[in-house]
């Protein structure tokens, strides 16, 4: 099978986020036809993919029909069945493989590979009841987790009652990390087994979900090497296709541990759109559909803020919040439904202003929810 996509070729994604609405347009500007898959029609990406496929990203049949009509597929989502996976690599070339989510899709397996290979983690452990949980922990379900869902910090037996909701599934816990920053590696690796990697982003989550972004990060350069390394070597390991990110804690020792593997183009990456070279959207797209690596490097500095749902709650956000700030660029989504937490939109700001809003974030957020002044 072609595993190269030319002009007129299409490009399958599994999944019809936000992330695969990105995909879509940089595989747009390459001249190349998309396709998406996902249960929702009115999703960011089945808006404006030239093949809106729409049913559950985990149905064999839609799955069959989006491998059929694309020439190389892909995925904005690593939670897809297996089988499902397996199906669509039967059907067309698949990147990442199946293989890859093997190793991810599930907290457990991916800890233990993470160990098999000698790489930095907190402690943790398979959860099967609340008795015997070294508090605090992390509790976290195996699968199907996402943006602080389906995870909780349990501090003692007096937690039982929200242990036991998450216990319902399989859980992992994990000892609480104490760290000092959390930053995250994003790489690209092609076919051929080249790389490309972007400045290393610093993240700030709330409640679990990513909330912003500033790279470069301002960490030690041989704290930043040290973090390329782990993750260039998690995906030559696991032979990824793609862009991949790799999220880690940054210990006051300046010990890294591995906190978690996004074998996919990531939220913490959305800086590269606009203040890179080739953004990770393009760079996946390139990435999967065998074009060469493009270049990773940072034209300015830039901070990344998430606009979520709770943002609209009574209301657009005060977009005049935004008014007046060099370098500033406002990403929406297209979801009609706001709701909290769901991610809606970003903004990022490239450039000397930069440093600034890395500061001002919190109080620009306030201001986007001011209702007098809408
Ligand atoms: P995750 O979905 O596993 O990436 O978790 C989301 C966020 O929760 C992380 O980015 C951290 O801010 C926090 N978190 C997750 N696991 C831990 C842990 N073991 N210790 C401390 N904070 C954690």
């Amino acid at each position: 099978m072609d595993q190269t996509l030319s002009p007129g070729k299409t490009l399958g994604i599994l999944g019809g986020g936000q992330l695969g609405r990105f995909i879509a347009q940089a595989a747009k500007n390459l001249e190349w036809k998309t396709a998406a898959l996902d249960a929702d029609k009115n999703s960011p990406a089945l808006q404006i993919v030239d093949v809106p496929i729409v049913g559950p990203v985990d149905d064999i049949f839609a799955a069959r029909r989006l491998a059929q009509l694309s020439d190389i597929v892909t995925l904005e989502w690593e939670l897809i069945a297996l089988s499902t996976l397996e199906e669509i690599a039967r059907i067309r070339p698949l990147f990442p493989a199946p293989s890859v989510l093997a190793k991810i899709q599930d907290r457990l397996v991916q800890k233990k590979f993470l160990d098999e290979y000698g790489f930095p983690q907190t402690p943790y452990g398979e959860a099967l009841s609340v008795q015997g949980l070294p508090f605090p922990v992390i509790l976290k379900r195996r699968t199907r987790g996402y943006d602080g869902k389906g995870q909780a910090q349990i501090n003692s037996a007096a937690d039982t009652e929200k242990a036991l909701e998450l216990l319902k599934a399989p859980c992992v816990w994990e000892s609480l990390v104490s760290f000092k920053k959390e930053i995250s590696v994003i790489l690209a690796r092609g076919k051929d087994g080249r790389v490309a990697i972007y400045p290393i982003a610093e993240n700030v989550h709330k409640n679990g979900i990513l909330q912003m972004t500033r790279a470069p990060a301002d960490i030690p350069e041989d704290v930043a090497l040290k973090a390329e390394k782990l993750a260039l070597r998690i995906a030559g390991i696991l032979g990824h296709v793609g862009v991949m990110a790799v999220e880690m804690f940054l210990l006051e020792s300046g010990q890294l541990l591995i906190n978690e593997i996004a074998p996919r183009v990531h939220n913490s990456g959305h800086y590269t759109l606009g203040a890179c070279e080739t953004s990770q959207f393009e760079q996946h797209a390139r990435a999967v559909g065998g074009l060469p690596l493009g270049d990773c490097r940072m034209k300015a500095p830039a901070v990344m803020v998430n606009l979520l749902g709770d943002l609209w709650n009574g209301g657009k956000p005060n977009w005049t919040a935004l008014d007046g700030i060099p370098g500033l660029k406002l990403h929406l989504y297209g979801k009609s439904e706001a709701r909290p937490g769901r991610k809606m939109g970003h903004y990022t700001v490239v450039g000397p202003s930069a440093p600034d809003e890395w500061k001002n974030a919190g109080e620009r957020l306030n201001a986007l929810t001011e209702k007098s002044r809408r």
